[in-house]
């Protein structure tokens, strides 16, 4: 077992030691329900045939449909997809969706794709795993590297699979698909009504306001624009060209602008600020001096070899799983407040499902209807946490895993535990 899937089924025990939830309901979620491993072929635009390796699982559906992103990434791999699955799992109850957790992936390297190439493996994917999706059974999303115009592909090939639109299979489209307005920048959005719900209880209210976002993708650029209007210095940022930094704060504007150009936010340092900005690597980034981290790339950045240097007074994930459960020890012994992924990212799968509601009601709402339906939703669950970490004592990630045990054993008890058959 990697060490990726072992640290979240210790976080579930340990989650479990603060609740009376039976044995048979921690022995159900031990182990995903369904995991599909395909090979998927793909004519490639030099007329040769090369073949991906890719997955699904489904970890828990007791709650609903299954519901999760799609990766496409080099170092995919089946562990990686049912640590993913298990932590949707637990998101989704924390955000108290009608949802299981599922995730996907296939083990490719977009970029060396033609966009040809991209849609046909995409195609391939849906074909592959066409029995084991579908909008009451499985529910894709984007995720690493993936985007709305994959979504869209999907959704058309399982459409002329089944012989009939069917937009709910699938979320993040493209608007004009079905897709929901709100749902491109949510992730962060979530994580910004999150933050703001917690600044005083995490000690953030009268800060320096310095923040450090790693990761430029959707997640990160959209964090680093929405902390910046809000009147925070992005100090540095970082994606997998390098890192760039200045005390003084960037402009997120411009280094969406530097990425563009040059394909990378290092990019940046060339010349835009007259030589106040500088680069370093990931470790010296998270050792900056600020109030605010934000890891919005992949799991496993923050370790227990760089937990150490960390001086941040939060760490808000924006990623799935950027801490592990080593390195979350030790932050927890230096006092640093982590505010947990599965209730700092959750807007993106709450939008997802307004997403799939639109849909399936055939009825669609204004960007407006979209935000005032989310923030209720991060703010109640996000003081919900904080209310049950105080009163038991416990970090906010754990406090979150014993809210979202307890709603999925809720679940799995209403069809009768052994107390219920032999009393
Ligand atoms: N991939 C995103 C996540 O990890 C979104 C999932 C979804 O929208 O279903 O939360």
């Amino acid at each position: 077992m990697s060490d990726t899937l072992a640290g979240a089924l210790s976080q579930l025990k340990k989650a479990a030691s603060y609740t009376d939830v039976p044995d048979e309901v921690l022995e159900a979620l031990s182990f995903p329900k369904e995991v599909l491993t395909a090979r998927i072929s793909v004519r490639m635009d030099n007329g040769a045939r090369r073949s991906f390796e890719a997955w699904r699982c489904r970890y828990d559906d007791t709650r609903g449909p299954t519901k999760g992103g799609i990766r496409f990434h080099p170092d995919a791999n089946l562990e990686e997809v049912v640590t993913l699955a298990f932590w949707m799992t637990f998101k989704c109850a924390v955000a108290n969706l009608p949802y299981g957790g599922g995730k996907g992936a296939i083990r490719v390297d977009p970029s060396k794709l033609s966009r040809r190439e991209l849609e046909r493996l995409s195609r391939a994917y849906v074909h592959a795993f066409a029995s084991m999706i579908g909008p009451d059974r499985d529910i894709p999303a984007p995720d690493v590297y993936t985007n709305a115009m994959v979504m869209g592909w999907m959704a058309d090939e399982y459409s002329s699979l089944v012989g009939y639109p069917c937009p709910a299979v699938i979320t993040g489209k493209p608007i004009p698909l079905g897709g929901s307005l709100g749902r491109d920048g949510a992730t962060a959005k979530g994580g910004f009504y999150v933050l703001n719900n917690l600044l005083a209880e995490v000690g953030l209210e009268n800060c320096e306001r310095r923040a450090v976002v790693q990761g430029f993708g959707n997640a990160g650029a959209t964090i680093a624009a929405m902390l910046h209007q809000d009147g925070w210095k992005i100090i540095a940022v970082s994606d997998t060209g390098g890192c760039v930094h200045d005390g003084c704060g960037l402009d997120p504007q411009k280094l969406a602008e530097a990425k563009k150009e040059h394909g990378s936010v290092i990019g940046y340092a060339k010349g835009v600020s007259g030589g106040k900005v500088t680069t370093m690597e990931r470790d010296e980034m998270f050792a900056l001096e600020c109030d605010l981290l934000v890891p919005a790339a992949l799991e496993d950045q923050i370790t227990k070899d760089n937990a150490g240097a960390i001086n941040a007074s939060v760490i808000m994930e924006l990623a799935n799983g950027p801490v592990t459960a080593e390195a979350d020890k030790v932050l927890e012994e230096k006092g640093v407040t982590v505010i947990p992924d599965i209730l700092a990212n959750a807007g993106g799968v709450t939008v997802s499902y307004f997403e799939w509601v639109q849909n399936r009601q055939g009825f669609y709402w204004t960007e407006e209807e979209v935000q005032h339906k989310l923030r209720p939703i991060m703010d109640r669950e996000s003081a919900a946490i904080w209310r049950l970490s105080q009163k038991k004592s416990i970090t906010l990630r754990t406090a979150a895993y014993v809210l979202g045990l307890e709603r999925i054993a809720e679940a799995i008890q209403a069809h009768g535990t052994q107390n219920y058959f032999c009393p």
